[in-house]
């Protein structure tokens, strides 16, 4: 097969190591697709997408994550079990494995961008072992022209071999996977895993640290689009909570759907050039944006077809529940282009809150919301396994603490400063349980969500009758276009009221222990926005 190539001037990939590769530069996506099938490594599904399977890891290994330890990193990283320290001398050793092995090789190097504001725009040099991998690349980043490519020189250079295994006890690692960051060097080094989140991830880690570091640029993992008068709004929350489902609105325009910068001039600009979208459960009438967006182009991954055919069944999730599609923001309809917004008006904290406490919407102070910012609340359920019905507390700083590698305060104070200087309302929205907890309520209908989010974005909360939460001193409007107004208070929808009291306070005291680590920040007004446990209930 002959593929056309493009090449940048300075093509040499020695400078990694990698010596004597059959490198291909900058294929066009189809052309990787049909590399990808010749080997074997993936399957055309009837929508035209490619489907292929990531391996032994299916999801992101966060304690697998590490930052090397050197002079840019050491005083200004947050160290611990979340941002791990590794050392720059084994950092030098495993990366002279990957490029050996790498060298030789078939490969595929992909010249990107990260950051839609040019301003803070990051190059990006993506060297994978595998061809789906840089199809990847090349949905997620965004796209330079091909004028561009020919005089490329990245700032950023990612290595992805996901066949490399290390070997714990000489390499200093926890097992065969890693992915090291490493801020002097200027690139991350992905191993054992073929998961294609690390790529993305990674490059977001480092935005993390540089942006807010360097340039005094907040970044946020939170989706963003706009609205016919040019308002834009932000939805922070961990994953699964509803980022990429509740960003994708028919009636605004799509900024990006994971991970954004907000500038002093007050941008907000997407890092990406693509969307990376949960398929579970995926259905047209639901989520008619995202169906739409799987066709040519789109990379499925770990999805199974139904018996005999090449039609995707999503409800199955035998390989994961993290079934996932990338593709480029290209495939939804409405987009923003450039991929930045002014005047950000509305922040929605998205969370699933699998103890159906949390109202499905309620307003937020200024300290409530530093609170909740800081504290990063979601439940996982652990829905796939037999016989749980107790759902598991999590709490991320900053909706996103296994990226940020600085101090959560750093992220909190930020964005609150901007937040009220830009005059935002911020909005907690429960995309969780309501009527019981997991096992005995359900999980809030997407169409009530989706309601709530378009009244507070037209303003119809505005001028409505709130109430507070009793516990959690939430403003909750009492009545939202669209929606049922018996929903609106968590408690009425419980048919045991002494046990919604019970499960409110105990989530309360979950909030509280978590928030104990971050002490020297509890200010006076933010400990104000936190949850009173009440003494009466047991
Ligand atoms: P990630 O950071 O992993 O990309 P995300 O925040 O983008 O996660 P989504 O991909 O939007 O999360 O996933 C939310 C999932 O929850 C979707 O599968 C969606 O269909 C489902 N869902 C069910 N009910 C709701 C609801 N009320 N609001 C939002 N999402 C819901
Ligand atoms: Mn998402």
């Amino acid at each position: 097969m002959s593929f056309k190539e493009v090449r940048p001037a300075q093509d040499s990939l020695e400078r990694y190591g990698i010596k004597n590769a059959d490198a291909k530069w900058n294929l066009s996506p189809s052309d990787l697709e049909k590399i990808t099938l010749e080997k074997g490594l993936g399957e055309l599904a009837d929508s035209g997408a490619l489907a292929i399977d990531t391996g032994k890891f299916k999801g992101r290994s966060p304690q697998d994550r590490f930052i090397v330890k050197d002079e840019i990193t050491q005083d200004a990283v947050w160290w611990g079990n979340i941002n791990i320290p590794f050392e720059p001398n084994h950092y030098s050793s495993l990366k002279g494995k990957v490029g050996e092995y790498l060298s030789g090789k078939e490969i595929y190097v992909r010249d990107v961008y990260a950051c839609a504001d040019d301003r803070y725009r990051l190059k990006i040099r993506v060297i994978t072992e595998l061809p789906w991998s840089n199809i990847f690349a090349n949905n997620m980043f965004l796209r330079p022209s091909e004028e561009e490519l020919k005089d490329f020189e990245p700032d950023w250079v990612v290595l992805n071999a996901p066949g490399f295994e290390a070997d714990p006890a000489v390499d200093h690692t926890r097992q065969g996977n890693f992915a090291i960051l490493n801020f002097s060097d200027q690139m991350a080094v992905v191993g054992g895993t073929g998961y294609t989140g690390e790529i993305k991830k990674g490059i977001f880690s480092a935005l993390n640290f540089i942006l807010p570091h360097q340039k005094n640029v907040l970044s946020m993992h939170c989706s963003a689009n706009v609205g016919q008068d040019g308002d834009t709004a932000l939805f922070f929350g961990l994953s699964g909570t509803g980022k990429t489902t509740l960003s994708a609105d028919p009636q605004r325009k799509l900024i990006g759907d994971d991970e954004h910068g907000w500038t002093a001039d007050d941008v907000i600009f997407n890092f990406e050039g693509g969307c990376y979208a949960k398929v579970i459960d995926l259905s047209e009438e639901k989520e008619p944006d995202i169906f739409r967006a799987v066709k040519p182009g789109a990379l499925l991954e770990n999805i199974v077809f139904k018996n005999g055919s090449k039609e995707v069944d999503y409800h199955d999730s035998s390989l994961t529940e993290n079934t996932r599609v990338s593709y480029p923001i290209e495939h939804i309809d409405n987009i923003q282009v450039p991929s930045n917004g002014k005047n950000p008006k509305n922040v929605f904290f998205l969370t699933c809150d699998a103890y159906g406490v949390l109202p499905p919407i309620s307003k937020l102070t200024p300290g409530q919301a530093a609170f909740h910012f800081i504290s990063g609340y979601t439940a996982k359920v652990a829905g796939t396994e037999e016989g749980i019905t107790e759902p598991q507390v999590a709490f991320s700083a900053c909706f996103g603490a296994p990226f940020m590698p600085l101090h959560p305060t750093r992220y909190a104070d930020m964005l609150s400063e901007k937040m009220q200087s830009s005059n935002v309302n911020v909005w907690l929205v429960n995309t969780g349980w309501s009527g019981g907890a997991y096992g005995v309520g359900n999980r809030m209908k997407l169409k009530y969500t989706r309601a709530m989010i378009t009244a507070a974005l037209e303003g119809k909360l505005d001028d409505v009758e709130y109430r507070t939460h009793e516990v959690f001193g939430l403003a909750m409007p009492t009545t939202c276009p669209n929606v049922p107004e018996e929903i609106l208070f968590p408690r009425n929808t419980w048919e045991d009221k002494d046990k919604y009291d019970q499960t409110a306070n105990n989530l309360a005291k979950k909030f509280l222990a978590n928030f104990e680590k971050f002490a020297d920040y509890a200010s006076e007004e933010i400990m104000a926005g936190a949850p009173k446990v009440s003494e009466k209930v047991g």
